[in-house]
């Protein structure tokens, strides 16, 4: 299961229908919080997303609106008694206050530091590319390894079935059949994370043929003199860099509280994302990962006419709704929002 889960969409500051950033990237095993702003323990709840479920925690700068929620995220896993080790990932400059937001928490959980200070695999299929924004920041990408996908009709035709298929795919060959013979690419999936910037080439490489790209969109096109102050994009900007860089979905964030209604954000950028999908995120949306299909030509294509597939609900964090219910009616999170817990 692959699918991001937006906590929270405002820059800066809070509003009464956006909480400050926030996400949750599902990833088959993995859990990465990303850019927990503050308020982030009680969006998981209203998400769905239970403490338990995040291995990873990825800061892209150590501006408040994007890690003042560590500490209570960090508490409430100490809590939840998560015994797995989190891995924490941040920009190498940003240590003091990383370790600030840290100790706050307390001890309990099994915390790993992990600083960066260039661009680089930083985990299995997990880059760090530079952003330009005031402070050091790095974008975020995860990658499939590209594969292959076997087509049953010429497994058939080729006479191959049960385990010998297994051994095909491990061997790359059984017998005269090649591994490509009876298969297509399958390029793997990928994700990318751009938060605070002004257009770079860092954030063109996150962009390029990502499957689910989120891009901050704190400024109209109309405000273009105060998103170059601040190092900050334009919707204009961010539609551009989905659409260079061939990305199938693009999921706007990060909006400044000057705009009430961000549809004509949305539009601004759609104006410039080319084959992209554009998509301004509410908090508590809920986005699967794209999926691909072959073609016969070998070569791959989006799916046709795919919806942006919002499924949360689209409240406030207010709301009294809960989250989207986890497939297979799993708890929303141990123990319960109700039940009593210790002190922390
Ligand atoms: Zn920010």
């Amino acid at each position: 299961m692959r699918e991001l889960v937006v906590l929270g969409t405002s820059s800066q500051v809070p509003t009464r229908t956006r909480n400050h950033n926030g996400y949750f990237l599902r990833w088959d095993g993995e859990g990465l919080l990303l850019d927990p702003g503050e308020g982030t323990q009680r969006q998981m709840i209203h998400a769905g997303v239970a403490s338990s479920r995040v291995t990873r925690i990825c800061l892209t700068h150590v501006h408040g609106d994007h890690c003042f929620g560590l500490p209570g995220v960090l508490s409430r896993m100490a809590v939840d008694g998560v015994d797995h080790p989190v891995q924490l990932h941040y920009p190498a400059s940003g240590e003091e206050v990383v370790r600030a937001l840290v100790a706050v928490a307390g001890s309990g959980v099994d915390l790993r530091l992990h600083p960066h200070g260039a661009a680089g695999e930083i985990a299995d299929g997990l880059d760090v590319v530079p952003l330009d924004h005031r402070v050091e920041t790095y974008g975020y990408r995860l990658r499939e390894p590209d594969g292959r996908t076997l087509l049953p009709e010429r497994l058939a035709a080729a006479g191959l079935s049960g385990p010998v298929v297994g051994e095909l795919q491990r061997q790359g060959r059984v017998g005269r059949v090649r591994l490509e013979d009876v298969s297509v690419p399958r390029p793997g999936q990928r994700f990318a994370f751009v938060m605070d910037t002004a257009p770079c080439i860092g954030a063109e490489e996150l962009a390029d043929r990502a499957d689910l790209l989120v891009t901050e969109c704190t400024f109209a096109d109309e405000d273009a003199a105060l998103a170059t102050d601040y190092r900050h994009l334009t919707a204009g900007q961010a539609g551009s860099i989905a659409g260079d860089g061939g990305a199938r979905l693009l999921v706007l964030t990060h909006f400044s509280s000057r705009y009430p209604d961000v549809a004509a954000l949305a539009a601004q950028a759609r104006a410039r994302a080319g084959g992209a999908e554009v998509v301004a995120a509410a908090d508590l949306d809920h986005f699967p990962l794209p999926r691909r299909r072959p073609v016969p030509s070998g070569a791959w294509m989006p799916v046709a006419g795919m919806p942006a597939a919002v499924t949360g609900p689209r409240g406030t964090p207010d709301s009294r709704q809960a989250g989207t219910p986890e497939p297979g009616g799993r708890p929303a999170l141990r123990g319960g929002e109700e039940g009593p817990r210790p002190e922390a």
